[in-house]
């Protein structure tokens, strides 16, 4: 820890690739150097302190350095730091973590599949759901509909469940029986019509589909309930019942991705109880254990959980980590933290209601064509001209130069092309949400002063 951030980056440049990064522009740049974490302030190695307005990753929701979580992984580090359970065995916290999941979740939920990642949960969703169409003697529904510029992971079936095309564009994907239709962006697609109809026409395009492929062939639908790394993409109200309804119309499996959602993240403990649907399957990982620890899995509603039990014989398929004992350990004591404090309460009634009346503030900037927020998570669209909309040259990677601006100035705030977005920690006190919406309003003045000296507005 005594080297100096140079020394860091020369042997990060000489030897890490990094996730979805230009390997060859970043060596030139160099990476921040990450080294410090407390509460909801991370430090670089040139002792810059940073407001995480992103939660690391969407994950860190209680915040940095919470002793309990430590504890629990210490704890468990000494007394069993792994066991697997393939063979007939388990271990008291994977037992206990599916016990308190089963609780938690929605009541259609009694049982969890356990992974390492969301990107595995999202594996296990398509091996579940084509293994149930199999016992219900349908095998030839094996399509699985999602939409463009979601985020399901990296891995083959998360990146081709996932619509973002610079994935598809790189291996050979998505891989056969990924379908694939718009999303329910109303900026982009939907302005001429109020919200609410937007949100049915969006709706309707799944319906669309699935007469496409054939009602017969259609196995899921997945959707994360707010399009979290797409750009916090907050559906209509009505958009997710009439999902609900056509799946249920059609006896099609509705899937929910819950991997930012989840645990409290939109003031409710799951996604989908905040929009009004009930899935058959939710994955989740990140928050579980507020990324302390990799951990995610699928939640296996009833409907499917029968058949696979009652009728499936071996399911041929899992981890080595499949509830892992430390992993399970450090998620029971976050979930028991969040409990404990009504963390997922204050959110609902406190912090989201803040975090909006912030972002209302902010629409009035004269760079802002329009926010969004939904619980803790908040976006704020770029725009050229205020009065029609008009967009900039996606070229000149604006939300890139606002991005800059936010951590030259403490504020770690993520770009997805010119949509500005924020997951802060859900612990955050009224004070740190003040702070950090004056921050953001500070890096856009900066970003609009800016984008004048270049003449680009
Ligand atoms: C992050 C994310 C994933 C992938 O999770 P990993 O742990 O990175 O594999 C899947 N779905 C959603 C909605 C995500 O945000």
């Amino acid at each position: 820890m005594t080297r100096t951030t140079a020394q860091w980056q020369a042997a990060d440049a000489a030897h890490h690739l990094h996730p979805f990064t230009d390997f060859k522009s970043l060596s030139a740049k160099g990476t921040r150097v990450i080294v410090r974490g407390d509460g909801i302030y991370v430090w670089d190695s040139e002792g810059h302190r940073l407001l995480d307005a992103m939660s690391g990753l969407w994950c860190v929701n209680v915040g940095y350095g919470r002793r309990e979580l430590i504890d629990a992984a210490t704890k468990q580090l000494e007394t069993l730091p792994f066991y697997n359970s393939f063979f007939q065995t388990t271990t008291p916290p994977a037992i206990e973590l599916a016990e308190l999941l089963a609780e938690i979740t929605p009541p259609q939920f009694k049982h969890v599949f356990f992974g390492g990642s969301g990107s595995e949960g999202n594996d296990t969703v398509v091996r579940l759901v084509r293994r149930y169409w199999d016992l219900m003697g349908q095998p030839k529904r094996d399509v699985i509909i999602s939409r463009h510029n979601a985020y399901h992971g990296s891995t083959m079936a998360g990146a081709s469940l996932g619509g973002m095309s610079g994935m598809h564009q790189q291996g050979g994907l998505p891989i056969p029986g990924i379908e694939h239709i718009q999303q329910p962006f109303w900026f982009e697609q939907g302005r001429g019509h109020t919200r609410d109809e937007f949100g049915l026409t969006a709706a309707r395009w799944l319906e669309a589909k699935i007469r496409e492929v054939g009602p017969d062939r259609v196995a899921a639908f997945i959707g994360e309930p707010v399009q979290g790394a797409g750009g916090v993409i907050v559906p209509p109200d009505t958009y997710w019942p009439e999902v609900q309804r056509i799946c249920d119309q059609y006896g099609i499996l509705l899937v929910s991705d819950e991997v930012i959602c989840g645990f409290g993240r939109t003031g409710q403990w799951f996604g989908c109880e905040t929009f009004g649907f009930r899935p058959d399957l939710m994955t989740f990982a990140k928050g579980v254990t507020s990324g302390y620890i990799p951990l995610g899995g699928v939640m296996v509603g009833e409907r499917l959980a029968r058949v696979l039990i009652d009728e499936g014989g071996e399911f041929n398929h899992g981890y080595t980590y499949s509830g892992h004992p430390v992993a399970c350990a450090v998620a029971l004591a976050n979930l028991r933290l969040l409990q404990r404090e009504g963390v997922v309460e204050r959110v609902r009634e406190e912090l989201a209601p803040h975090l909006a009346w912030h972002f209302e503030q902010l629409a009035d900037h004269p760079l802002v064509g329009e926010v969004q927020t939904c619980g803790m998570m908040a976006a704020l669209q770029l725009v050229k001209d205020k009065a029609t909309s008009e967009v900039f040259d996606p070229t000149l990677e604006v939300g890139m130069v606002c991005r800059a601006h936010c951590f030259g100035n403490g504020l770690v705030m993520r770009a997805v092309g010119d949509r500005m977005i924020v997951a802060p920690p859900l612990v955050m006190s009224i004070a740190q949400l003040d702070e950090m919406g004056a921050l953001i309003r500070q890096c856009l003045d900066l970003t609009l002063a800016d984008l004048r000296s270049r003449g680009w507005f």
